[in-house]
């Protein structure tokens, strides 16, 4: 009867908990709608952005060996710093698309796997990085294109025009777009401005230009797309005279073909204030422009609505869960993209990365193949003493997913998927990866180094990590917080916490903020109330006083590998068999909600209610035959 109980019961669960919708069983569904982790990145702009899509696959047609320059940004959409550029840069692109036909704006994202061999031939060293490519621009050894040091629109415009006017075209790279970059001499009259030019040029615009600056130059790209006008620039204010320009108050004239002069006087020292004065009095004319060159973009793959929030709900379900999915994307992401864009590594950067091997070695979340593979590939770069390439480790990566596949048993982020593809993702699964490391190495009686894992994380995010400005935060917080002079492993686990938090308090409110994911100190009082010592009415408002060892129990406890959520991994097989039991007992219990337990109580209660008036049916009936038993035997 009881275990028709428990039969009853655990029916009762399941119908409950499907009732209230528990998505667990959807998400093979929902995963394949989404992208596959192979896809390429949807990077950070957009069709509608004047920006030109680079990947692998156009990168040499678009910007190697062309009759036109090409500005190029390297980014990874993962590094915040690169998302908040993003704005500058469609403002940029936006701005210069008069400019297309002489220089293209354009992007490349280095965090998509298949762009990596385009990113560690260029030898990005920093993201992001911009990059002058000029007309018939070949890569060799030291020439990876001209760096732009600067990432304010002004100055991009300023000294992309330097560039433009410095290059010395040869006829193999002949544009007929190209500026004519010198200056009118005092041996120039109105009628030899038009020497050379074509019956279609019905003016010459002459710009007098101050010392030191690009303005003629830019003047003459804004007036790329209009053929009836050719811009000349002027320095010395003697020549420009004859053109009757006055530098001060009259800068810029138009000579027709008839000799006949008119100065004008534009509202802002600036190229585009010049070019829009000319286009006012071309209008006027009714000339009008050649429509731009719109650039034939590269379609990218759209996010999947629905998967996402369904993902998200289950997320919030379970704010502070540990998830194996992007404990594996996190080390697929470093294996497959970080660490083979470098060129070269070498000294440090090997050291750096043998160490962050060995603990990942030690500390593995990944099934029986993702330690063999992490393990062997660990014995691969301890072989080298001196350099080893970026291209050779990414290949021997590749020979041995191969001869161990399958190897990892999901191929999404779970907790560190955003609301928006461009946000979370890679650097919110490499956090997770350290803390559970330093949790892993805590709990580990052979090792006594309560560095091994700081250590090598700061190696890694110094020399790996592609967020360069991240990279830099933290090797200063690093050494304002003192990172070499933790006492001991637990230490460690809450050097990593506090370290953190202090990144989520920076961050809060930022740009790159996740809205349905905003920064919070952690844990949050609704998932651990005793970390909190300051009543959690008053914690927001005042400095935290935090119970370190609630906290340091807190992150032992979501970090055991016994507690870390399967959810969404799609080949339990591939993962450690004896955590098998504790997974299943923990996904009903994560499962079933409130209500659902309710249910079931009730449903066993009635149970036992039932169970005892069957019973006591039973013994009534027995004792009502009690008088027939004793006729048959003959007893009193
Ligand atoms: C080393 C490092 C330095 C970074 N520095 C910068 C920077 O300078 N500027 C910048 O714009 N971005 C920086 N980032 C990225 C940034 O910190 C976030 O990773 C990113 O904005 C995504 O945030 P998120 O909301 O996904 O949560 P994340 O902050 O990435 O956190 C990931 C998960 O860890 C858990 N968690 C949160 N706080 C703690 C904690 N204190 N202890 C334990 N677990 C916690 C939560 O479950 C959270 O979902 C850095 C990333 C790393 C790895």
């Amino acid at each position: 009867m009881s275990a028709v109980c428990l039969v009853i019961l655990f029916i009762g669960l399941l119908l409950d908990s499907t009732s209230a919708g528990v998505p667990l069983p959807r998400y093979e569904a929902l995963l394949k709608q989404q992208s596959a982790p192979e896809d390429p990145s949807l990077g950070l702009y957009d069709d509608g952005d004047k920006v030109v899509r680079l990947t692998v696959d156009n990168f040499n047609a678009t910007v190697v060996d062309q009759n036109r320059g090409a500005l190029v940004e390297f980014y990874n959409t993962y590094c915040g710093h690169c998302r908040r550029f993003a704005p500058t840069y469609k403002t940029v692109a936006e701005h210069l698309l008069p400019w297309s036909e002489v220089l293209i704006v354009a992007a490349i994202d280095c965090a998509a796997e298949e762009n990596n061999a385009v990113c560690r031939n260029y030898e990005v060293m920093g993201y992001p990085t911009l990059r002058y490519l000029g007309p018939g621009f070949q890569p060799s050894a030291q020439h990876y294109g001209q760096n732009l040091m600067t990432q304010d629109v002004n100055e991009i415009r300023e000294l992309l025009a330097g560039m433009v006017a410095a290059e010395n075209l040869t006829s193999s790279h002949n544009n007929s777009y190209w500026p004519n970059v010198h200056y009118v001499t005092e041996n120039d009259s109105a009628s030899s401005l038009f020497e050379g030019l074509s019956s279609v040029t019905q003016y010459v615009a002459v710009v007098h230009e101050p010392e030191n600056t690009t303005l003629g130059i830019e003047v003459a790209l804004f007036m790329t797309q209009w053929p009836a006008v050719a811009v000349r620039r002027v320095i010395d204010p003697a020549v420009a005279a004859k053109f009757k320009i006055d530098p001060a108050n009259l800068p810029m004239s138009l000579v027709d073909r008839k000799g006949e002069i008119t100065a004008y006087a534009p509202e802002f020292a600036n190229g585009e204030s010049y070019a829009k004065k000319l286009e006012e009095v071309l209008g006027k004319k009714n000339i009008t422009p050649r429509p731009v060159k719109v650039h034939q973009q590269v379609t990218t793959p759209s996010p999947n609505e629905a998967g996402k929030n369904e993902l998200i709900k289950e997320v919030h379900r379970n704010k502070h869960f540990v998830y194996q999915a992007d404990l594996e994307q996190a080390i697929r992401t470093v294996l497959h993209n970080e660490v083979p864009k470098k060129s070269e590594i070498s000294g440090e950067k090997l050291l750096a990365l043998q160490r962050f091997l060995a603990v990942l070695q030690r500390y593995n979340p990944l099934g029986a193949n993702g330690r063999q593979l992490v393990s062997k590939l660990k014995d691969f770069v301890v072989q080298f003493n001196e350099e080893l390439s970026g291209k050779h480790f990414e290949d021997e990566v590749k020979r041995l997913e191969q001869q161990l596949s399958p190897v990892y048993s999901s191929t999404h982020f779970v907790g560190c998927a955003g609301s928006n593809p461009r946000l979370r993702g890679f650097s919110c699964s490499l956090w997770t990866l350290f803390h559970f490391m330093t949790v892993q190495a805590a709990g580990n009686e052979d090792s006594q180094d309560p560095l091994e894992v700081l250590q090598a994380m700061h190696g890694y995010i110094k020399n790996f990590f592609g967020c360069s400005e991240c990279s830099e935060h933290f090797q200063a917080m690093a050494s304002r917080r003192k990172i070499w002079s933790v006492p001991n492993k637990e230490e460690a686990v809450l050097w990593l916490w506090a370290a953190h938090n202090e990144v989520n308090q920076r961050l809060s409110g930022d740009a790159t903020e996740d809205p349905e994911f905003p920064k919070k100190q952690f844990p949050t009082p609704d998932s651990c109330s005793e970390c909190y010592r300051t009543p959690v009415s008053k914690s927001e408002s005042l400095e935290i006083e935090w119970n370190k060892d609630a906290v340091l129990g807190f992150l032992k406890n979501i970090h055991n590998p016994q507690f870390v959520s399967r959810y969404g991994v799609q080949r339990e097989e591939l993962l450690h068999p004896t955590e098998d039991k504790m997974r299943q007992k923990r996904q009903i219990s994560s499962v079933f909600t409130d209500t659902d337990m309710q249910m079931g109580m009730l449903l066993y209660a009635f149970c036992i209610v039932m169970m005892i008036l069957a019973f006591k049916l039973f013994a009534f009936k027995g004792y009502r035959k009690k008088p027939y038993g004793h006729d048959l035997l003959g007893k009193v």
